[in-house]
């Protein structure tokens, strides 16, 4: 699904009330009765006022009139779920207007966004259950064994909720990441890195020193206590920073590659059940990429996470992992949100086409994929297309930059409503 803010301009403060009143009843109902939501939304006009609202939030589809047989009611949709996040932004300054996406991961949406100063950045949308909740029944069992999680709105929030957790405690403890600006619901806006991802860079002067950093980098992590979880080359974008060294007469650049890790609500403590496997999994993505791309081979083996394990908490870094449960997000929640993770996990495998064409990602090395007739997938391309996006292939050769995000067809959200 897309994001379309149009609708946004002719609502009315009433209507936001509304639309707040389904969200709040949202949180004890599947189904939210009629009553609970004029209780809710506390509007002066009464029911009819509440009705005339409802029905131009159903319109423009961000609740939807569920019939059952004990009562009929309203549930919230990703729209307007998107729709209460936005809002809660532009309030708070945070979003002026909503540019193109940059990027469409099966899992959230990547809009480049600007404030009211003009500064661009990014808003990142969680969207667990998108591809699986239409296609792949092992999803749909699981909402059905958890009816008290059934919906993949709130996995989505929880989702952004740890990712914005980890962004902030990551950031203020120096680890190259985006700087964290504001969270809502689904949704975080984070600064905009200017590199491209990894996965995008054809070639680099110096493969292994690269290759050296993405390892140091990933061994302070493990250090912090944590580990990434999905440490790939989408994850990690490719920072070019040019020096000059003023001893030197004749100018000579220096280009210095700075990774910086994106990507968080699968991150795992060091001391999570599987981390062995997680860890030897990542590193081993890493290798084989190098391996692939760049014809580079580590001469030594490892990092062992046996090894590694030993150094959590060391040399003055402070732990991370104990993060998520300070936050209130509960044992079984984090749980909930790893189970849905794992599934996608599970049907990127079963069905890599789906998750790729989703990505941009138009070539690999040695997989035959087969295009997914989607509409839904046919839609995405064409909007990259219309972007003039090309994510995924590796076009770029370090050392000719290309810029990420540009002044234009950046649309300015209009709200009729300040309250
Ligand atoms: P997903 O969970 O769907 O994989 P990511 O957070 O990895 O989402 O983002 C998807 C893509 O969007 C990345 O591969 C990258 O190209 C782009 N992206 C995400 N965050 C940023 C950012 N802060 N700055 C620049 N590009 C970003
Ligand atoms: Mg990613």
């Amino acid at each position: 699904m897309k994001l379309d803010t149009r609708a946004m301009r002719h609502l009315t403060a009433e209507d936001w009330k509304v639309l707040a009143a389904v969200e709040q009843g949202t949180k004890n109902h599947e189904l939210v009765p009629l009553p609970l939501i004029e209780r809710f939304s506390r509007l002066k006009g009464g029911s009819s006022l509440v009705s005339k609202c409802i029905s131009t939030l159903a319109k423009s589809s961000l609740i939807a009139k569920m019939k059952e047989a004990k009562y009929d009611g309203y549930r919230l949709t990703y729209g307007g779920l998107d729709y209460l996040a936005l809002h809660s932004h532009a309030q708070k300054n945070h979003i002026y207007s909503v540019g193109s996406r940059v990027g469409v991961g099966k899992e959230s949406d990547i809009m480049i966004v600007a404030d009211h100063t003009g500064a661009q950045q990014i808003l990142k949308i969680h969207r667990l259950g998108r591809i699986s909740f239409r296609t792949v029944k092992t999803n749909r069992d699981y909402l059905r064994k958890n009816p008290s999680n059934s919906s993949w709105m709130y996995l989505s929030t929880l989702a952004a909720r740890k990712e914005f957790l980890f962004l902030s405690a990551l950031h203020s403890a120096g680890i190259p990441v985006p700087t964290p600006i504001a969270h809502s619901r689904h949704t975080i806006i984070m600064s905009l890195v200017d590199a491209p991802p990894l996965r995008q860079i054809s070639s680099v002067p110096d493969p292994a020193s690269l290759y050296a950093s993405l390892i140091e980098l990933y061994l302070r992590l493990a250090k912090h206590g944590l580990i990434h979880g999905d440490y790939n080359e989408f994850n990690i974008l490719i920072r070019e920073d040019v020096s000059t060294n003023p001893d030197d007469d004749d100018g000579t650049e220096t280009i210095t590659l700075t990774p910086v890790v994106i990507d968080f609500p699968q991150m795992v403590s060091m001391e999570h059940v599987n981390a062995e496997m997680y860890f030897d999994r990542d590193v081993n993505c890493i290798k084989t990429f190098f391996e692939r791309r760049f014809h580079f081979k580590a001469t030594t083996p490892g990092p062992f996470y046996k090894d590694v394990r030993k150094t959590v908490g060391r040399d003055g870094f402070q732990r991370l992992d104990a993060a998520l449960e300070a936050s209130g997000i509960t044992k079984k929640m984090a749980k909930d949100l790893e189970a849905a993770i794992r599934q996608h996990e599970e049907e990127k495998k079963q069905n890599p086409s789906a998750y790729e064409s989703g990505d941009g990602d138009e070539e690999d090395d040695d997989e035959d994929d087969d295009e997914d007739e989607d509409e839904e997938d046919e839609e995405e391309q064409q909007q990259q297309e219309g972007a003039g996006d090309k994510e995924g292939e590796p076009q770029i050769i370090i050392g000719s930059k290309a810029p990420l995000g540009s002044e234009e067809g950046l649309e300015k959200l209009s709200i009729n409503d300040k309250t």
